[in-house]
């Protein structure tokens, strides 16, 4: 049985997370604790029990289930502890680096329909 950490309503061990890149430096925190505005981000459907990354994730906005039409905050989400500079809003790393979390799903993405979400079609950044 798990015990720490554990996120009673998803019931993920954020510790057990796999990082969202393999050289990323840092740690996953519950949405709650995350400080800053946009990070990688780990979400979970509650209906299907399907879970995805995204590079793309606010604290804010929430990304829909593909299989479902769900809509969901991120249940955690990475603080990134690396040594790569960090612009304002960003979590250090690229928008179009690597991202193993497989193409962004702008039409899920509540950031990107309000657009602040740079990975959107229509973000206006
Ligand atoms: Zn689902
Ligand atoms: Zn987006």
């Amino acid at each position: 049985m798990r015990h720490n950490k554990l996120i009673p309503k998803a019931g993920i061990d954020i510790d057990k997370l796999d990082p969202p890149l393999e050289s990323a430096e840092g740690y996953w925190v519950q949405r709650k604790d995350f400080e800053g505005r946009k990070s990688f981000g780990v979400f979970q459907c509650a209906q299907c029990s399907r879970r995805w990354y995204s590079a793309h994730a606010f604290k804010e906005y929430k990304q829909g289930c593909q299989r479902c039409d769900r809509y969901y905050l991120p249940i955690a989400m990475w603080v990134n502890t690396g040594d790569r500079d960090s612009d304002d809003d960003d979590n250090g790393f690229g928008d179009d680096e690597k991202d193993d979390a497989g193409p962004h799903d702008s039409e899920r993405c509540e950031a990107c329909k309000a657009g602040v979400c740079k990975a959107g079609g229509f973000a206006i950044y």
